[in-house]
C-alpha cells in the first residue's frame, strides 16, 4: 500500500482529520493554498473521477455535500469558496487517489488554469 491517501485513511500517516463517515474522510492539506484548504476523499482507493464506475458516481455528489457542510463549519460559506478536482499529469493531479480540494477564506484568483 504505497498510496499516501490510503495510508491517511488507515491512520498510518498522521493528518488533521476533520470529518469522517462510512465512505469519506476530510482532512487539512499539508501545504495549504488558502486559509481553509481541505481535502475530501473516498476511503476506497479510486485513482480519479475518470475511473469512477457508474455505481461509484454518487460518491462525487456526496463529496460535494460534505464540502458544502465543511465550508459552513469553517465559516467560509458566506464569502464563497472553490471546489477543485484535478486529473492526470496536465490536470495537475499529484496524488493518484480521488480527492476534492475545498479552498476558501481569501479572495481566490479569477483564473481557472
Ligand atoms: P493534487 O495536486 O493531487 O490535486 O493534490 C494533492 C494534495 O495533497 C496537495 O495539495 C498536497 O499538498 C496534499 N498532500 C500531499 N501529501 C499530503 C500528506 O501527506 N498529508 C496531507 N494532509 N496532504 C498532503
Ligand atoms: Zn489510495
Amino acid at each position: 500500500m504505497d498510496c499516501i491517501f490510503c495510508q491517511i485513511v488507515a491512520g498510518k500517516i498522521p493528518s488533521e482529520i476533520i470529518y469522517q463517515d462510512e465512505e469519506l474522510i476530510a482532512f487539512r492539506d499539508i501545504n495549504p493554498q488558502a486559509p481553509t484548504h481541505l481535502l475530501i476523499i473516498p476511503r476506497k482507493h479510486i485513482p480519479s473521477f475518470a475511473q469512477l464506475s457508474q455505481a461509484e458516481l454518487p460518491l462525487m455528489g456526496r463529496m460535494v455535500t460534505v464540502a458544502n457542510k465543511l465550508a459552513k463549519d469553517e465559516g467560509i460559506a458566506e464569502t464563497g469558496y472553490r471546489l477543485v478536482v484535478n486529473y492526470g499529469e496536465w490536470g495537475g493531479q499529484v496524488v493518484p487517489h480521488l480527492h476534492m480540494h475545498l479552498l476558501g477564506g481569501r479572495r481566490l484568483s479569477g483564473k481557472i488554469g
